[in-house]
């Protein structure tokens, strides 16, 4: 298969395109390297059947272009990360809505099935755990920038869907919970990236709040597995499934393992909320996914756990010299 990927410079983009090529098929990124970067992909350069463009999701021409030239797309391109979207919000809203828009009308155009990239932010403050994908969504108030993403990336599914149900378009949708792993930057706010960094600087731990909120932590190997079972499974069509693991871990608990594993001597320090983003931010408390049905339909379950995952960032961090956040 050709696949586009769009975001394919990514963190997650990049890994998917490791795998995609690994199973023989042919990988066509399109990346405008806003929080994705070349270095992702270099070791991919020389592999004959992987191109990457450089280039906005919003470029309708050339869209159209690579549209044509794939069985496939991979819709990832988006605003990523908290901090980001709190403090541009208007390019996060406008980015997440109007690219999945372009995609989805070239595909359409050319009937190329798509699978869009959407988040466990769409769940919102819902308290109806562990999230099923046809549970209720609940947002906060429009004047509080967090939800901007989560409704964002809502009206991608409500856009996607409505492709599926008017045009009979194969529109896949994967609700994306926290993943983590090598080549994830902490420079968006990502926490695991964030504290490994901290650790090994022999800085403090920044916890946000007291540390008492919950979330589970999956490896992007894991997380890319779980997408190319998807692409491979035409009945996905119409269907939207969450992607995690469901491991849970208190945020002050990671810190702690953190510390543990980097054997480093930093302390552990709470700061609020308000101080990092501003007054009013509402975090989640806890997010933990309902997996049985991507289970049921590909067979797939996380298989890396937290430690795993910890230590693998660290032992990216420490062989590559990354620079620390
Ligand atoms: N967080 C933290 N310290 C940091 C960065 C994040 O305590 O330096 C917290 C954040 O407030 C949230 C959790 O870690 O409760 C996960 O944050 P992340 O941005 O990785 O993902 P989110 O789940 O918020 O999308």
């Amino acid at each position: 298969m050709r696949y586009l990927i769009t975001g394919g410079a990514g963190f997650i983009g990049s890994h998917l395109s490791d795998l995609l090529l690994e199973q023989g098929h042919a990988v066509q990124v399109l990346d405008d390297l806003s929080t994705g970067s070349l270095e992702n992909v270099t070791h991919l350069q020389e592999h004959p059947h992987f191109r990457c463009t450089v280039g906005s999701v919003a470029d309708e021409r050339l869209v159209a272009e690579l549209v044509a030239d794939a069985d496939a797309i991979v819709h990832l391109a988006a605003a990523v990360g908290v901090r980001l979207v709190v403090e541009r919000p208007v390019r996060a809203i406008e980015t997440n809505v109007h690219c999945t828009e372009v995609v989805l009308a070239h595909a359409d155009e050319q009937q190329k099935p798509v699978m869009v990239a959407s988040t466990s932010e769409v769940y919102g403050k819902s308290e109806a755990l562990p999230f099923r994908e046809d549970g209720d969504l609940q947002m906060g108030a429009t004047s509080k920038a967090r939800w901007a993403y989560a409704c964002s990336k809502a009206i991608d599914e409500f856009l996607a869907m409505a492709y599926w149900r008017e045009r009979s378009l194969p529109v896949t949708v994967v609700r994306l919970f926290n993943t983590v792993g090598p080549r994830q930057t902490g420079s968006y706010g990502m926490v695991v990236p964030r504290l490994v960094g901290q650790a090994l600087a022999g800085e403090p731990l920044t916890v946000y709040g007291d540390g008492r909120q919950m979330r589970c932590f999956c490896h992007v190997a894991d997380v890319v597995g779980a997408l190319s079972g998807l692409l491979s499974e035409p009945r996905a069509a119409g269907n939207v499934f969450n992607v995690g693991s469901t491991e849970e871990v208190s945020i002050a608990e990671l810190a702690r393992r953190i510390v543990e594993h980097t054997g480093s001597s930093s302390e552990i320090s709470m700061i609020p909320y308000e101080e990092v983003y501003g007054a009013g931010f509402e975090d989640m408390f806890r997010r933990v996914p309902d997996i049985a049905k991507i289970k049921s339909w590909t067979g797939w379950s996380p298989s890396r756990s937290l430690d795993e995952i910890i230590c693998d960032v660290i032992a990216e961090y420490r062989g590559a010299q990354v620079e620390l956040p």
